[in-house]
This record gives C-alpha cells, sequence and structure tokens, in this order.
C-alpha cells in the first residue's frame, strides 16, 4: 500500500523541484538512506536526480539492506559516498552489536563497492560496549573508515572512549542533548562531528536560529554536517523542502560557516 502513496508523493513534486537548486547553495549531505522500501518507485538513477535536483550533489548513502547504498553508489559515483549500515534487516537493527558474526559480514560487504565508513547505525547505552562493536571499531581503524552512530548520550561516551582516534559523526546532533554537554565534547574529542538532521531546538518559532545555536554554529563551524535523513519514504519526496528549510537556517550565518556546515566539512572528511 505504501507504494502507491509514495508515487503520488513523488509525480506531484518533481515538477517542482526542477529548477529548485539553481540559484541556492549546493548541499553536500550527511544522512541519505536508501532503503528497500523506496527502490521499485524510486530507481537509482532517478533518485540521483532527485539529489541533484534538488542541489545536493554529495551525499553520505546508507540503506537497509545495505545493497541500497550499492545500488546508488553505482548509479553514480561522484555524487554517492556509500556508508555500511552492519544490519541484515530491520529485524537485525536490534541485535547486530551482539553478533558473533558481524566483522565478516562488514568484510563481505567491504570488498563490493569503497565504503567510507560504517552507519547510520543503531545503538544505545551499555548495548555500545561489545565486542562486536570493538571489532568493528578496529576494522574503521585500519581502514581510515568513519562511524556514523545514531545514539544517546551514554552510547556516544561509550563509542568515544574506543575510538577518540577515528572520526565519529553523530546522527542528529543527539537529538535534545544541551548544547553545553555537545561543546564539551567537541572540545575533548577533537575528531568528533555533530550531523543535524532532525536535530531538536535549534529554530524558534520564528524558524530562526536561537542565539545560542547561531553562536555555537559559528563557535564550532569546522564540525557540523547538515543531513536530510531519507529515512521513511514521504522524506524523499518532501526533499525540497527539506533542502530549503536547511538553507533558510544556513542563510542566517555568515557565509563562511555556511559554507563549512553545508559542504566544506564533508569534503574535508571524505575527499574525492
Ligand atoms: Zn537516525
Amino acid at each position: 500500500m505504501r507504494l502507491p502513496v509514495l508515487c503520488v508523493f513523488l509525480c506531484a513534486s518533481l515538477p517542482l523541484v526542477a529548477n529548485a537548486g539553481e540559484s541556492s547553495h549546493s548541499i553536500h549531505d550527511g544522512h541519505i538512506h536508501y532503503d528497500q522500501d523506496v527502490w521499485e518507485t524510486l530507481p537509482p538513477a532517478q533518485a540521483v536526480q532527485m539529489l541533484k535536483d534538488v542541489n545536493i550533489n554529495r551525499a553520505l548513502v546508507s540503506a537497509t539492506p545495505a545493497e541500497g547504498a550499492e545500488m546508488l553508489y553505482r548509479a553514480d559515483p561522484e555524487v554517492v559516498i556509500p556508508m555500511l549500515r552492519p544490519y541484515k534487516s530491520w529485524r537485525h537493527r536490534y541485535l547486530w552489536f551482539n553478533d558473533p558474526d558481524l566483522k565478516s559480514y562488514l568484510l563481505e560487504h567491504m570488498a563490493r563497492v569503497p565504503y567510507r565508513g560504517f552507519g547510520e547505525f543503531h545503538v544505545f547505552g551499555q548495548d555500545a560496549d561489545s565486542i562486536p562493536m570493538e571489532e568493528m571499531i578496529e576494522l574503521a581503524r585500519e581502514r581510515k573508515l568513519v562511524l556514523h552512530p545514531h545514539t544517546d548520550l551514554e552510547g556516544m561516551r561509550i563509542i568515544l572512549q574506543k575510538a577518540p582516534d577515528i572520526v565519529v559523526i553523530w546522527a542528529h546532533g543527539g537529538f535534545n542533548v544541551p548544547v553545553e554537554t555537545l561543546r564539551d565534547l567537541l572540545d575533548q574529542y577533537p575528531m568528533f562531528y555533530i550531523e543535524l538532521s532532525l536535530r531538536e531546538g535549534m529554530l524558534d518559532d520564528e524558524q530562526q536560529l536561537t542565539p545560542q545555536w547561531k553562536q555555537f554554529l559559528v563557535d564550532y563551524q569546522s564540525r557540523f554536517l547538515v543531513g536530510m535523513d531519507t529515512y521513511k519514504p514521504s522524506r524523499w519526496a518532501d526533499l525540497p523542502e527539506l533542502a530549503d528549510e536547511t538553507r533558510d537556517w544556513l542563510k542566517q550565518l555568515p557565509e563562511s560557516a555556511a559554507a563549512d556546515i553545508s559542504r566544506n566539512n564533508l569534503d574535508r572528511l571524505f575527499p574525492q
């Protein structure tokens, strides 16, 4: 039932996005998923075109199952930075960090396309303290890959303690973790980055950056990535709107901060 609904969204939104990006800043996106639930209605070439139509010209892409990221990478290796999700399925999402076969799963998939990191992966609290997690971190260390966890503060602290020497990008910036805590982590861990999709508390009722967030983004402008997070089919349909909303707050920043956060930081972390 979901597919025809998506088609209605997409068919309706496609003509609107044709010129959407031309006068706007290019975005290099830190959080795109190409999950199985859109493969049929949005084939790889069309998905890449949708990104380009809203002036998203590079993107970290992961998928459940992982083959989605592979397909999108093959459709356009210049745009797609493939990220390997450690899940075999959605069910596995709640088990993977204790799976003794995790390392062989990762190695097998890493041989297929040049993955640049592990993520976005979900793990919470003490679940982050497991042998398979440590094996994944060791692989990231050996192969110079990044980690992109969706986790809570407890999980984040565990990962950072295990991987202080690895680029770690916190998906959603911890959602509602206080800014002061984020500042402390950024100061303590120089390889730690914050990705801002679905982050709470940044904007006031008039869609203006709060003074606290504006200062925070400027103070640490080299440490943030933006993201649209297409975690469900309707988020693909909403891509033009999501990109516009992101550009609306980027415009409230000094140009150099907006350029770093919208694309330069991602390019520095993931050189072509
Ligand atoms: Zn997430």
